[in-house]
């Protein structure tokens, strides 16, 4: 027996919103115990909280303005910390920097991704970070706002082991989605095999990055299941160990509530 958990997702998206029992159940299926849904606007906040709340130890929550979510969102701290507050929201973000479609916002996404450091030191919960095409600039501003304090995960990491060990310096570890199952994620299937075994977790960031054999359709937090079967292979592992190490890591970065 096994039991797995989807350290990011975001179930309340529009394609798989208003199906939280059918996903549960094809979690249950697939043993995966729970799910962090994680907002990526003001508004979602309220949306995955709510969700949290009506399937406690299934869901959990996670507060956050994504840095490609529009400029006119509600992101100073005090706002962050107020949608961070409740007891079923365990980590803050996802927060970051996210330089895909150029810099342009860059000063924006600094002083976002400074508010949700600030506003998670003040709640002393973790960070939930988001980084594209910005990785040095991300661990930067970490260190930065001196968010080692609290701790948290680069989610759907995608840099390499050297980077890895640099964010653990600073009490950041990594989440690994089904990209680990694509052709061509041989550098990533590296960077997981030199993983501690307490310092990685799998998520599927759902309705995004469908692994292996569910390409090309959407994603639901039950395909974990597929990413840790990947990462059990990759590691030449039983898939109890990696659910075993996985969910311990979980629990003692969010704490989560019973
Ligand atoms: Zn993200
Ligand atoms: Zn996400």
């Amino acid at each position: 027996m096994f039991s797995l958990i989807d350290s990011h997702c975001h179930p309340h998206f529009p394609q798989l919103q208003g199906r939280a029992e059918l996903l549960i159940a094809e979690m249950e299926t697939n043993a995966v115990a729970a799910a962090l849904a994680v907002a990526t606007t003001a508004a979602e906040a309220t949306t995955v909280t709510a969700l949290a709340a009506a399937h406690p130890g299934k869901f959990y929550a996670a507060c956050g303005v994504h840095p490609l979510s529009a400029e006119s969102e509600e992101d100073g701290e005090d706002a962050i910390a107020k949608n961070c507050a409740n007891k079923n929201v365990i980590a803050v973000g996802e927060t970051g920097l996210d330089f895909f479609r150029g810099r342009e916002t860059e000063t924006m996404q600094r002083n976002r991704f400074a508010a949700h450091i600030a506003a998670a030191r003040k709640l002393q919960k973790p960070l939930i970070i988001h980084t594209r095409e910005s990785l040095p600039q991300t661990m930067d501003m970490l260190a930065a706002e001196n968010a080692r304090d609290v701790g948290g995960v680069l989610h759907c990491y995608t840099g390499d082991a050297k980077q890895m060990r640099e964010a653990q310096k600073i009490n950041f570890i990594v989440s690994f989605t089904g990209i680990l199952t694509f052709k061509n994620s041989a550098a990533m299937q590296e960077t997981l095999r030199a993983a501690p075994p307490d310092g990685y977790m799998v998520e599927t960031d759902a309705p995004y990055l469908a692994p292996v054999p569910h390409r090309g359709k959407i994603c639901t937090p039950a395909m974990v299941r597929n990413v840790a079967e990947a990462a059990a292979q990759i590691r030449n592992e039983p898939l109890k160990k990696i659910a075993a190490n996985t969910t311990k890591t979980f629990h003692r970065l969010f704490h989560p509530p019973d």
